[in-house]
């Protein structure tokens, strides 16, 4: 591993002066970025520990009642938190079902969000629910988010501070784990919220997580297992993984029997 300059701010003004610098990365949980630095995938000069602002910490209800997770919440703190399990138990199961103990208590919603990984369990969460990404700059809609594999709308040095996730109606989400790994060979989250309903699939798309409108459309009829379509178009095939854990095929097969599972 290269050398680097480490810093621990307490201050998130202090944190972006510092990420502001060429070659700076932020770092949560180390989740990945620990294992891909040891890889010298990535070799940063100046790494910034997130681990000391408050300001990130924290899971609250808003004044639209809708979630708040601060970014450095754990997914273990997720999982276990009295007000995640009552307004968004689904999102507390997602939670649950991440990795192992040792990943659930060191990974972070914020790092797993900015990683963008196409098999992570929270971006479907965050785009089926309508949900948003509050930085040290701004507001950024789930819709406008994720911009493709390991890539997102954050620009260089952005602190992802919170995140937000409207209550919906009714919401599920089920994941079909790759058994090596833990992440999902597909996972598929659906929601009923007043705006209609939403379905994102995360682990299948070869550009990363994404919404299926087909299926919006059908369980916007009827919120239920009975009413998805036993197959996909061949539109939906197009965007799916093709690769040694499986086809685009069994993919899409996945997704319409995850969903029609009770
Ligand atoms: C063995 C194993 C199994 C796993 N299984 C699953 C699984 O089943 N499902 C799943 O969803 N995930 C899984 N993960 C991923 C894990 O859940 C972590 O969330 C993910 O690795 C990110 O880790 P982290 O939160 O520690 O962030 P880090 O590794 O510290 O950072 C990841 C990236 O995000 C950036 N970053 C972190 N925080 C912020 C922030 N607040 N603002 C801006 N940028 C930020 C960092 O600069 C870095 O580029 C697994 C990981 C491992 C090692």
């Amino acid at each position: 591993m290269k050398t680097f300059e480490y810093h621990k701010p307490s201050s998130l003004d202090d944190a972006a002066k510092l990420l502001a610098q060429a070659d700076a990365v932020a770092l949560a949980g180390g989740m990945t970025l620990l294992p891909v630095m040891k890889q010298r995938l990535n070799s940063p000069s100046v790494v910034v520990d997130l681990a000391a602002l408050e300001d990130l910490r924290g899971i609250r209800e808003n004044e639209s009642k809708g979630v708040v997770l601060g970014a450095m919440t754990t997914h273990a703190e997720v999982a276990g938190d009295a007000l995640v399990r009552e307004k968004l138990p689904a999102l507390a199961e997602l939670a649950a079902g991440i990795g192992d103990a040792q990943v659930r208590n060191r990974g972070t919603v914020g790092g797993s969000l900015a990683n963008n990984d196409p098999a992570a369990d929270y971006p479907a969460a965050l785009l089926a629910l309508n949900g948003s990404v509050h930085t040290n700059k701004r507001e950024i809609a789930a819709d406008d988010f994720f911009a493709g594999l390991f890539a997102t709308a954050l620009e260089e040095g952005e602190i992802i501070r919170h995140l937000h996730f409207p209550i919906p109606e009714k919401a599920g989400y089920k994941k079909f784990p790759q058994p090596a790994s833990l992440y999902a060979l597909v996972g598929v989250f659906a929601a009923k919220t007043n705006g209609g309903v939403r379905v994102a699939v995360t682990g299948a798309g070869s550009e990363g997580v994404f919404r299926v409108p087909e299926l919006e459309e059908a369980l916007g009829k009827d919120f239920s297992p009975e009413s998805v379509p036993e197959k996909l178009s061949d539109g939906v095939e197009e965007k799916l993984l093709n690769d040694i854990h499986g086809s685009p095929q069994y993919r899409a097969a996945l997704i319409t029997a995850l969903l029609r599972s009770p």
